[in-house]
């Protein structure tokens, strides 16, 4: 029997409605409408897709977005200083600089110089440390956190469960690792340098594959039953988007599987908007405070 298909476009439809509603409320009790800061640095084409497709659901969402493009020429201490700015400004709850960013400037640096009140992202060392000494804030790498949304809907109970991630990237492998051993899976990392993939493969319960390599990872090599998620994106020269599973085999050994298109990238975009939503309420929950207790 083929796979339950996991459905991100449906799943991340539902929270973008609630998201919506929410502003919606805002809007009509006065309050402050989220605010996002895009920033995006030269002009790599597919960060010039991702931004506007992200600008579409802030808009969507009814969010503001706050969008600064800046020539490849920009310098380290240029952004810097814009970042500072967007730190203070009471506006905007999000700060998200799109990667990659020319060479002449360090990601590392960048990152860890947006507050991490306002790391939409997740992707500042204090969230992420958080995430790793299992007292995790509320912004948490994105693409990871939806996953987990995407499980948490489908009511897939992962504990106890061999997990098996492929790719070992910042943005997805790492906080994926730390997301499933918080949820109870025995997890185990694999990457460039592991040998006999194959055979990791073969003893995964759930499988989570990000590695931009398309269909890279064969269908015979997946357990039967298991779980996959396919968080790749490959563009085939015939301009098919493709995942880093071989999908048409795959979906006949798991019992459930994400599609590509339609499966964790709708997720991804879903979970930074709940992010900012978050930081927005959360800055007027303190406020409120603050004013409580004077
Ligand atoms: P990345 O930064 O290039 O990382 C890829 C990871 O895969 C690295 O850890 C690399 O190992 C590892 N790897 C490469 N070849 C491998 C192999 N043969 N066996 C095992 N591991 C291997 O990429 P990323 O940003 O994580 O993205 C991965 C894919 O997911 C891309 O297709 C990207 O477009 C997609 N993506 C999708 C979403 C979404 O929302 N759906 C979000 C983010 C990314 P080393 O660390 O040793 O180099």
């Amino acid at each position: 029997m083929p796979a339950n298909i996991i459905n991100g476009a449906k799943v991340a439809h539902k929270v973008l409605e609630d998201i919506s509603q929410r502003v919606k409320k805002r809007l009509e009790i006065g309050a402050r409408i989220p605010g996002l800061a895009i920033v995006l640095v030269g002009s790599d084409s597919a960060s010039k897709i991702y931004v506007s497709k992200k600008r579409e659901v802030c808009k969507k969402v009814g969010f503001l977005i706050y969008l600064y493009e800046l020539p490849e020429s920009t310098t380290q201490i240029q952004l810097l200083k814009l970042i500072s700015r967007l730190n203070y400004d009471q506006n905007i709850d999000g700060i998200l600089v799109q990667l990659p960013l020319p060479e002449t400037i360090n990601i590392g640096v960048i990152v860890e110089h947006i507050s991490p009140l306002k790391d939409v992202d997740g992707f500042h060392s204090y969230n992420l440390g958080r995430l790793c000494n299992r007292t995790p804030t509320m912004l948490r790498p994105c693409t990871p956190r939806g996953i987990m949304t995407l499980l948490e809907n489908y009511k897939i109970n992962i504990c106890r469960l061999n997990a098996v991630i492929v790719g070992a990237s910042n943005i997805v492998g790492r906080p994926m690792s730390m997301e499933l051993l918080l949820a109870g899976c025995t997890t185990t990392i694999t990457h460039r340098f592991t040998q006999n993939l194959d055979q990791f493969i073969a003893q995964a319960d759930l499988l989570v594959v990000a590695i931009g390599r398309p269909r890279f990872i064969l269908g015979n090599w997946i357990k039967a039953g298991a779980i996959v998620i396919d968080v790749g994106i490959n563009r085939l020269p015939s301009g098919q988007i493709v995942g880093d599973v071989e999908f048409d085999q795959a979906v006949h050994r798991a019992a459930w599987i994400t599609p590509v298109p339609g499966g964790v990238g709708p997720m991804t975009i879903a979970t930074l908007m709940q992010n900012t939503l978050y930081i927005c309420e959360q800055k007027e929950m303190d406020n409120n405070f603050q004013r409580e207790s004077i």
